[in-house]
């Protein structure tokens, strides 16, 4: 860290005494208040200078880290040709679908855009200079600031629109390399976020549209987090909860143990019928349709049979759909939603009996057209699948059937998945007698196992042993530097500021002169304050025309964890240093004051 003294009277130092309206959380609130940041614009900071410090700790540390799992730093350019984009398939869903991509024309009409992440240029750069297995493995990672078009930019740091990420990708021969280097970087960012101080989970985790298998979230955990965590008490899963499984609750044994079409008027919601039938919601199959759009423009109508008790996962659901593209001669899916009245006019030959579908609903619902798949896609969640006397619906308003049985009375659907949605108090699937807990997370940081999917689709490909051309098989690895800082923040305040972990504060000391016009006071503070610094005790000078009362405010809004008040005790030779976290104070000789505070920070 360079020796970078600070001045408060020559700094631009300026805190906030009110609330600032703008903030919901309280890490956004105190970095706002504190001077560590201001917006700019929707989704876009500035970083002053006490926040860079931070933000420069924290990425020593990540940079340490990965320097010593063996990764070689690099930086990639921001502005990404579309051409690259294309080849590896996701110009259209980064910049349509998702649409989080910031895509632009320039002058020579050439479409560019601002880079989210790097996948296709690294897999550009591999592609030019990996031709051979002996090259193999590699592994390149930068820290740049990244920029996403997000919907709803928020919580300060954690959601902007540009932000500083650490990414790294890495190239290998085969899985098993991969699986190494992704081993690597799961104990790399543990020693991160510990070092920084952090209390984290590593969740299993969704691969999301950037697509492969293996993939991990680190998850800062603080209740103003925006992902839910799931996670079993004895400490042997944690999933975030869009790719959490689960057993659901046993089914309750169905009332009806023949098939029979029964008059059910006025039951076109589950509440509904359970009142009419005096059944469980867990005999019940419902049938929804939802819409997918893929990405050469056509839709499919989905026909999802579920237990009723049960909601569907729209991310499992995707990953289904994605799935199954090929079927449809696309790649992946654009939208996927639950139709509205209007949507459905738009492919419904007639009207739906909506509330009564059964999983035979025939297909002659679906009106002939060039952009709709003329079949229902019929996907059935092991949750219905498993059930035996099931009621639902007939295709006919008012009625149902009860004791209903798969392939007997109904063909069961060829796709046969798990997308309901985990909740809490499930079961766990390692282990029954453990029950499903939630807790909310802040991602920080998220490892995948690519696997070939971008080094495929753009031709980068290098010869094996065998003298067999083959695709690279890859890897990457993100940190959010800018939200780990906030992260921090978020898990470590008082109703006085922020108190930063040692590792990532700003500054170490903080020396309040109570009264500069005291020419002792200024004396030692001036004395201190170059030794501290020369010892590697990173300290700020607070000599501001203020009171002391301001100056201590200040110093506890900030969170610099030690804060030395150079006061009453001089006439014995010492200085009152306090504890920024624990609130603790002692005086301390002067001469030592610099030797405890070394020893307190571990330098
Ligand atoms: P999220 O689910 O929060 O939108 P993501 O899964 O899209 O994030 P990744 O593509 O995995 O994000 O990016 C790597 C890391 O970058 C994330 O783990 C997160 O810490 C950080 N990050 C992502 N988006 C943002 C953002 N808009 N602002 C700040 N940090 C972000
Ligand atoms: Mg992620």
């Amino acid at each position: 860290m360079q020796k970078n003294p600070m001045r408060l009277s020559k700094s631009l130092f300026v805190t906030l005494r009110e609330e600032p309206a703008e903030a919901e959380i309280p890490s956004h609130k105190l970095l706002l208040r504190a001077g560590y940041i201001r917006r700019i614009g929707s989704g876009l900071y500035a970083y002053l200078p006490l926040m860079w410090r931070v933000l420069t700790k924290v990425r020593q540390i990540v940079k340490e880290e990965m320097d010593a799992t063996g990764a070689q730093e690099c930086l990639l350019p921001q502005l990404q040709p579309a051409e690259l984009w294309q080849q590896s398939g996701r110009w259209d869903t980064y910049t349509q679908a998702e649409g989080i991509m910031f895509a632009f024309t320039d002058r020579q009409k050439r479409e560019v855009a601002l880079g989210p992440t790097h996948e296709e240029v690294v897999t550009a750069v591999a592609r030019d200079l990996i031709k051979s297995y002996r090259q193999l493995p590699q592994h390149l990672y930068q820290i740049q600031s990244k920029f996403r078009d997000e919907i709803r930019p928020r919580f300060g740091l954690m959601r902007g629109r540009e932000f500083i990420m650490k990414d790294g990708y890495s190239f290998h021969a085969d899985a098993e390399s991969l699986k190494a280097t992704y081993n690597d970087m799961h104990d790399a960012y543990c020693k991160m976020l510990t070092r920084c101080g952090l209390k984290y989970r590593a969740v299993d985790a969704d691969s999301g549209a950037i697509g492969g298998s293996g993939s991990q979230e680190f998850m800062v955990l603080a209740a103003a987090g925006e992902d839910d965590v799931m996670f079993t008490a004895d400490g042997e899963y944690a999933a975030n909860v869009e790719k959490a499984v689960s057993l659901a609750p046993e089914a309750v044994a169905s009332p009806f143990t023949s098939y029979e079409i029964k008059d059910t008027p006025n039951t076109n919601s589950i509440d509904k019928l359970v009142k009419f039938l005096e059944c469980d919601r867990t005999s019940i199959v419902k049938n929804l349709i939802q819409q997918a759009v893929y990405d050469n423009g056509k839709t499919v109508l989905v026909l999802i049979s579920i237990r009723s008790d049960r909601e569907v996962n729209q991310v499992k659901l995707t990953n289904e759909l994605v799935k199954l593209a090929p079927n449809y001669g696309a790649k992946t899916v654009i939208a996927l939603e639950v139709p509205d009245g209007v949507a459905i006019d738009k492919w419904a030959s007639k009207p739906l009996p909506l509330g009564y579908i059964a999983p035979d609903l025939s297909d002659e619902y679906i009106q002939s057209s060039p952009n709709v798949h003329p079949q229902f896609l019929r996907i059935v969640d092991e949750t219905a699948a498993s059930l035996t006397n099931f009621i639902t619906g007939t295709n006919e308003p008012g009625k149902h059937v009860v004791g209903a049985n798969w392939n007997t009375n109904f063909p069961i659907p060829a796709v046969k998945v798990d997308i309901q949605k985990a909740l809490v108090g499930d079961r766990a699937i390692h282990d029954p007698t453990q029950v499903l807990e939630t807790a909310r997370g802040i991602e920080v940081g998220h490892i995948f196992q690519l696997g070939t999917k971008y080094s495929q689709a753009m031709g980068a490909t290098f010869t094996n042993e065998q003298g067999e051309e083959q695709p690279l098989v890859m890897g990457c690895y993100g940190v959010g530097v800018s939200r780990l800082a906030q992260a921090a923040v978020e898990q470590s305040y008082d109703k006085d500021g922020i108190i930063w972990p040692v590792a990532i504060a700003p500054y170490h000391a903080i020396i309040c002169v109570p009264n500069i016009a005291d020419a002792q006071q200024m004396e030692v503070a001036e004395r201190l304050y170059s030794e501290l610094n020369q010892l590697g005790v990173e300290t700020i000078l607070d000599d501001r025309d203020e009171r002391a009362g301001v100056k201590f405010k200040d110093a506890d809004l900030i969170g610099i964890p030690f804060r030395i008040v150079t006061g009453r005790s001089l006439k014995d030779g010492k200085v009152e240093v306090v504890q920024r976290a624990t609130k603790q104070s002692q005086d301390i000789a002067v001469e030592n004051v610099g030797a405890t505070i070394k020893d307190w920070i571990g330098n």
